[in-house]
């Protein structure tokens, strides 16, 4: 099998790279190709980790396999980051393994991607100013991808811990645009396009704060009970998601269900309209991509560094 280190991966792995496997793995996923398995996540009562699988197989790039992985809220005392993960694939002919892949910088790459690639399918048209709720780890790697899939000539932030601040507006130079630290009110009224990516547990973004045309990205919601963003807003946006069960289950379209305030039905998998199935945008004036974050995607990035990994000589032949 091969292996690729995770110290290789920010060599070898481009955004843009990433924006093509998500864009291509979502549109397998809504045209029924590709399918992810559900998803394990368990409290293992050590270390306080939370451990897990998630996978799947796509059909038509023959990819299958899972990334096993999850947090170590203890790891600073090994001088490691929380977040641990590595993404294993397998021959879809065979079964047998064929790689080994770092997960760690995968994951913010091809979870940045994926708001990326709702920005350029959903983005209000003429959308010039970006928002960025959350000041995290991910939250550079989503400012630069949606600057890369749409030509912002401002960025707007805000976060609940002001002292991190300092990242957004780090970013925002280093990519040639100005920014500004607002309020939420603020932030709504004038960004265009709106990232939300922190670890919130009731709702930051209001209905009352977003005015006029817009798109938002809701990315920090992954696990049940995690919220961003007004159910009130979310009832009056036309919604998009990477996969409809996993949104209404761990995602943030989870309140507004169980709030009874919209339907399954209403929620379109992204893939759809990247396929042209789905009309998108359309006439609404508020849409919403809630990215959950599926096992496809990080297959999909692996498999993209395998090959430039392979390329270029940087990935190690291990005999099993
Ligand atoms: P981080 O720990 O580096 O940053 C956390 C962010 O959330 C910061 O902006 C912080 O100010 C804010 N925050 C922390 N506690 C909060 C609270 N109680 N209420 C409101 N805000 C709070 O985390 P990160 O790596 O940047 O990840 C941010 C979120 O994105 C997490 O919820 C993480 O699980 C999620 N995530 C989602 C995906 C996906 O595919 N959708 C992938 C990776 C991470």
């Amino acid at each position: 099998m091969l292996v690729v280190a995770e110290k290789e991966i920010g060599g070898l792995m481009t955004p843009e790279a990433a924006y093509d496997a998500i864009e291509a793995v979502f549109a397998s996923m809504a045209s029924d190709q590709a399918y992810n398995f559900p998803v394990v996540r368990e409290a293992i009562g050590h270390e306080e980790a939370l451990y897990g699988f998630k996978g799947g197989f796509d059909g038509s790039a023959l990819t299958l396999g899972l990334k096993a992985g999850g947090y170590w809220p203890q790891n600073q005392k090994h001088g490691l980051i929380n977040h641990q993960s590595t993404v294993f694939l397998f021959d879809a002919d065979t079964g047998r393994v064929e790689a080994a892949v770092g997960g760690n910088l995968l994951t913010a790459l091809r979870t940045a991607a994926a708001s990326a690639v709702s920005i350029r399918h959903l983005a209000p048209k003429g959308a010039k100013v970006l928002g960025m709720i959350g000041a995290g780890h991910q939250s550079a790697f989503q400012m630069r991808a949606a600057v890369r899939a749409h030509p912002f000539e401002k960025v707007i932030g805000w976060n609940p811990h002001p002292e991190m601040l300092t990242r957004l507006a780090d970013t925002a130079a280093d990519l040639g645009l100005p920014f500004e630290a607002v309020d939420l009110p603020q932030l709504g009224a004038e960004a265009d396009v709106i990232i939300s990516i922190t670890s919130a547990f009731s709702p930051l973004l209001l209905d009352e704060h977003v005015k006029g045309p817009t798109h938002i990205a809701a990315m920090g919601t992954d696990t049940k009970g995690k919220q961003e963003l007004d159910p009130a807003l979310v009832a009056r946006a036309r919604l998009f998601t990477d996969e409809i069960a996993q949104s209404i289950s761990i995602g943030e379209f989870q309140h507004a269900i169980a709030a009874g305030l919209i339907e399954p039905s209403s929620i379109t998998q992204l893939g759809a309209v990247i396929n042209g199935s789905h009309q998108g945008r359309g006439e609404a004036e508020l849409t919403i991509f809630d990215g959950t974050g599926v096992g496809l995607q990080d297959l999909a990035v692996a498999r993209a560094v395998v090959t430039l990994a392979q390329e270029k000589g940087l990935a190690q032949k291990v005999e099993i």
